[in-house]
């Protein structure tokens, strides 16, 4: 897979999976876009050869929509990044529903409906991966506004796949399982819980960040010309369990 000469933004690229996905397209060819949130890994991107960053809160519309067209032009999408918050369901606040759907489903949206417009007026091709999460398929306790965010991702997934794919945008989406980043770190701690989810995950592991950017990279690729519209997962088999 070769990116020499393409540009791509990844959302949350300061971080975890985002952070890996960057560092092997650049790795590839790449120019990066960062889009993330915290100064400290904003600063960082900037140093990296390859990498442009843009500073942004996610979770505040107007400012996402902004940063995108700051962006643009580029190739490629990849919306990764994603936030989490540990509640049971009868606990779930309406507070903490809003942030995580604001951040985990409508900022892909805001991101997805600027790259789309500006590659659709230039007659050009390209191709988005909305990074999701086994959370979306099944019932994980304590992630009720989680599950419903990502569930939430799918469905513009799979309408972006029909109404884009008429003018050469592909969408797809990935499915990982407990990957060891940041995020994993904020909801798996609990080593009792942890051992009960690695007992259900055949290939006897956690995701590395590399197994999930590969497979991003390959959906972005023209080697996956042909697909479109899927929710690929990469969780050692977590889903036949
Ligand atoms: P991390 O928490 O390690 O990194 C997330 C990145 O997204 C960070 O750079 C973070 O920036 C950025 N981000 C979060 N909220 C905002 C915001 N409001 N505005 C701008 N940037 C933001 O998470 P992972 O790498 O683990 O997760 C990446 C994706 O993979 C997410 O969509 C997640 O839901 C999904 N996923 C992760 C799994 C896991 O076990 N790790 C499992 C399944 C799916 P900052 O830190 O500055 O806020």
């Amino acid at each position: 897979m070769d990116f020499n000469g393409k540009t791509v933004i990844v959302t949350g690229a300061g971080k975890g999976i985002g952070r890996e996905i960057a560092r092997m397209l650049v790795e590839r060819g790449a120019d990066v876009v960062a889009l993330t949130r915290s100064a400290a890994d904003v600063d960082a991107l900037r140093e990296e050869p390859g990498c442009r960053a843009i500073q942004v809160d996610l979770a505040d519309a107007d400012a996402t929509r902004a940063a995108a067209i700051a962006a643009l032009p580029a190739d490629f999408l990849i919306n990764c990044a994603g936030t989490t918050e540990l509640q049971p369901f009868l606990e779930t606040t309406v507070e903490a529903f809003d942030r995580l759907v604001a951040v985990n489903t409508r900022a892909p949206m805001i991101v997805a409906q600027e790259y789309a417009c500006l590659l659709i007026k230039e007659g050009r091709k390209g191709a988005i991966v909305n990074v999701s999460s086994v959370a979306s398929f099944v019932g994980i306790p304590d992630h009720a506004a989680y599950c419903a965010s990502k569930g939430g991702l799918d469905g513009l997934t799979r309408v972006m796949a029909k109404e884009l794919a008429p003018h050469g945008i592909r969408a797809n989406g990935v499915h990982p399982t407990v990957t060891l980043t940041p995020m994993a770190v904020k909801a798996w701690s609990d080593p009792g819980k942890a051992a009960g989810m690695m007992q259900r995950i055949p290939v006897g592991r956690f995701a590395e960040p590399s197994d999930v950017a590969e497979v991003v990279l390959f959906l972005l690729s023209d080697e996956a010309a042909m697909v479109n519209g899927i929710s690929m997962p990469v969780d050692g088999g977590y889903m036949i369990a």
